[in-house]
Order: structure tokens, then sequence, then C-alpha cells
């Protein structure tokens, strides 16, 4: 790139609210991006999930005396140890419920041991072996135990329909690997989103969605979008985050979550949306600083431009 071309673009870009850190390199990068992969959430949607449902499972805890209110004070011990968004929007949740006094379940309910499983969720023993419990993705939670043991066929469809109708994540937790509840959390897409990804369309560039969530959820969240549904990858781990973009090169990432380091570093331009991710930042060529995802296309437009006005 010459060194007017980074300029230009370097300057208009900050006025927008995109900063090129990566200077010319990155400009140049920009020009040839074929392909945008979106990370979904804090990227796509806002990243403040909330609580919208709470299903506790008939079949389990017909017997059970309190049984949801027993399964919400020991899933807010374990999830008061994680930092995870759903994490702090679950024990959000459960204090607004009982209205301050959730922090009583500290006393009466006593983390013995406790694992937190990335992209998975939590493991725990409360009050010696009182109470196992397992909080997380609906594979993680159930893998011990058939979700039919737990939930009735009405539940189920009640589920499949939050998660793939309305997009929420489903969060679930198993007690003593028999009794268990479900949180459905809903995280708002953001406004510009859908504009923004048509406008790549139109310009000929690719989109594609990759996720640590569920299917179902990344496909109701892509279709809000207007993100092809056969370019929607679930249950993504940061690595096979990496593998997506190197497979659709030249590409552009987008991510927010200290997660999406590695495939910011790995694609031909990262971006980086959200304040709170310092880290994200660090391994991107290119940050948003309003948390407005136009600035993809701005950045991809200016660089673009820069080239073709010196040419
Ligand atoms: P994303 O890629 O959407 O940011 P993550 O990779 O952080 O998601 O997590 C993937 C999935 O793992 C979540 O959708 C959730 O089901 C589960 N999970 C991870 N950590 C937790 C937790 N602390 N509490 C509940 N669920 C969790
Ligand atoms: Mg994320």
């Amino acid at each position: 790139a010459t060194p007017t071309a980074v300029m230009v673009a370097s300057e208009v870009g900050a006025k927008h609210g995109v900063l090129f850190r990566g200077g010319g390199a990155a400009i140049e990068a920009a020009k040839n991006v074929r392909h945008v992969v979106f990370d979904k959430t804090g990227t796509l949607t806002v990243g403040r999930p909330e609580v919208v449902t709470f299903l506790a499972g008939e079949k389990s805890t017909a017997s059970l005396r309190n049984a949801s209110s027993l399964l919400q004070d020991l899933v807010y011990v374990v999830e008061s140890q994680s930092h995870h968004p759903l994490a702090t929007a679950i024990t959000k949740h459960v204090a607004d419920l009982e209205g301050g006094r959730a922090t009583e379940n500290e006393t009466t309910f006593k983390v013995s041991w406790i694992e937190e499983v990335p992209g998975r969720g939590m493991k725990a023993l409360v009050n010696k072996n009182e109470f196992s419990v397992v909080v997380g993705s609906r594979e993680f939670a159930l893998a011990e135990v058939p979700q039919e043991e737990i939930f009735t066929e009405n539940e189920v469809r009640e589920i499949e329909h939050l998660e793939a109708s309305e997009g929420l994540t489903i969060v679930v937790a198993v007690v003593n690997k028999r009794y268990g509840c479900i949180f459905g959390l809903e995280d708002c897409v953001r406004p510009e989103a859908r504009k923004m990804v048509e406008k790549l369309h139109s310009m000929n560039i690719g989109t594609s969605l990759v996720t640590g969530d569920s299917i179902e959820t990344g496909r109701a969240v892509a279709t809000k979008c207007g993100i092809p549904l056969e370019a929607v990858h679930a249950r993504a781990m940061p690595w096979t985050k990496v593998d997506i973009v190197k497979e659709l090169a030249p590409s552009c990432f987008v991510g927010d979550g200290i997660n999406d380091a590695p495939a910011l570093a790995a694609a031909s331009m990262g971006i980086a949306i959200g304040a709170g991710a310092p880290v994200a930042a660090e391994s991107a060529a290119v940050v948003l600083v309003g948390d407005d995802l136009r600035g993809v296309v701005n950045a991809i437009d200016l660089a673009r431009t820069a080239f073709r006005r010196v040419r």
C-alpha cells in the first residue's frame, strides 16, 4: 500500500469508529477479503444474555418438595464461581427472584469441589457429597442421564421450540443425576446486523456464523441476520474457529471474546468488536471502537476505495 492510501483509509476509518491497528498490511488484507466469519455471542448479539424462561423437569421433580427453588439455589452457588456471561445472567436471575436472599445460599450450600469446562459448563459437588450438580449445554449436562428420565415429551418439545424458533440459549442443570431443570436465555441480535450482512452480500462477500452454542440457536440467529443456514457452525471450540477461518481464506473474522483470539489472529483480517475484551483487541488488525457492526462494511469499503484512488 502506498503511504497516502494507508493515511487516507486510517483517517477516514478513525472518523467512522474503525481503527486499523495493523496499518498498511491490515488495509491491504481488508481489500482482498472474500468472506466474513462472525462469532455469535457478543458479536452478532449484544452479549448480555438474560434469563427469560425457567422450567423444572416435571418427571424428575414430582416427588421433590420445593424442587424449583432447591434446583435454582444449587445452580446459583455453582454459577457464582463462573465468569461466563450465561453464569452471570443465571445468578442475577435467581438473586432477583429471591429478592437478595440468594446470598443466603452460600451459607446453606457449600461447594466442596468444582470444575469449569470451557465451552461446556460447570461440574460441582455441594455439601460434601449431598449434591452433584452439572450445569451447561444440553450435551454436557445430559451426558450421563437420558433426557427422557428428566423431562416429559411435552417439555422436550417445548425446549426444542424455545431453542429453534425463539433462538434462546438453553442451559440445563442436573442434580444427583436425577433432578433437572432448564434456563432459557435471550441475547438480542444487534439492530444493525441484518443490513450489514445484506450489504456484504451485495459486495459479493460471503458470510458464516460460528458459535459454541447449539446448532438450533445458531440457525435462529443466522436467520435473523440473513446469514445462510448452511454456513452455520455450532458447538465450535476456539481451534475449530481457526480451521473454519483458514478454510475460507482470504477471510475476515469478527469476534469479541477471549476465546476468539486465535481465530482473530489466524484470519487474513481480524476485527474485534466489544470494548470489554482487550485480549481480543490485541489479536485483531482492526478494532471497531463504537461497538457498531457497520464498521465491518466500512473497513472493507475503505480499503477498497483507498486502493482504487491511488492507482
Ligand atoms: P459462545 O461461542 O457462544 O460465546 P462458549 O464457547 O463460551 O459460547 O460456550 C458454549 C456453550 O457452553 C454455551 O452455550 C453453554 O451452553 C455452555 N457453557 C459454557 N460455560 C457455561 C457456564 N458457566 N454455565 C452454563 N453454560 C455454560
Ligand atoms: Mg463470543
